[in-house]
């Protein structure tokens, strides 16, 4: 399975961590369906570390999503793949689109971290060095694709983002 893992270069100390995505982590929506959570490296205060946290779109940036799926010139610009992708697979991701935008228009709370569900978070962008949100130094974030072991296990939160307690599988 692949998996996102993010380097995060503290480029005034040169000092590099890394953290890897957290796979299965899902919103338990109130009708008992699943919505995948979109997770992005972040620093959290509470948890004084790198961490992952939710990443929200904006409705404009999930309908500005949905327009590009439903339209076949322009699929190609998410991911060159869906050009020549199987109807049904668009199909569903139009489909997760339309679940995710209607989590959206319900969501309250700003972003949450996933370790403490704390919102005093700041999400690390990549490509440009950014300063240290809560400590000292210039931060570099690296972002790639690695081969990861499956975890078993599945992280759930409320369509809020709060943890809910682990399911046995
Ligand atoms: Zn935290």
């Amino acid at each position: 399975m692949l998996t996102w893992s993010y380097e995060i270069e503290n480029t005034s100390i040169g000092k590099i961590e890394r953290i890897h995505e957290t796979p299965g982590c899902f919103y338990r929506l109130t009708d008992e369906s699943r919505l995948r959570l979109q997770v992005w490296p972040a620093s959290c205060f509470r948890c004084g570390r790198f961490t992952e946290a939710e990443r929200i779109e904006t409705l404009e940036e999930l309908d500005a999503k949905l327009a590009q799926l439903r339209d076949p010139e322009r699929r190609g610009l998410i991911l060159p793949q869906l050009r020549f992708a199987d109807p049904l697979l668009i199909e569903q991701l139009i489909g997760q689109c339309e679940l995710r935008r209607a989590w959206r228009q319900t969501r309250v709370s700003p972003a949450k971290c996933i370790e403490c569900g704390s919102t005093e978070i700041c999400l690390l962008s990549g490509n440009e060095p950014i300063s240290h949100p809560c400590g000292v130094g210039e931060l570099v974030v690296r972002i790639s694709l690695s081969g990861g072991i499956s975890i078993r296990y599945e992280i759930l939160v409320t369509p809020e983002g709060d943890r809910l307690p682990l399911e046995p599988s």
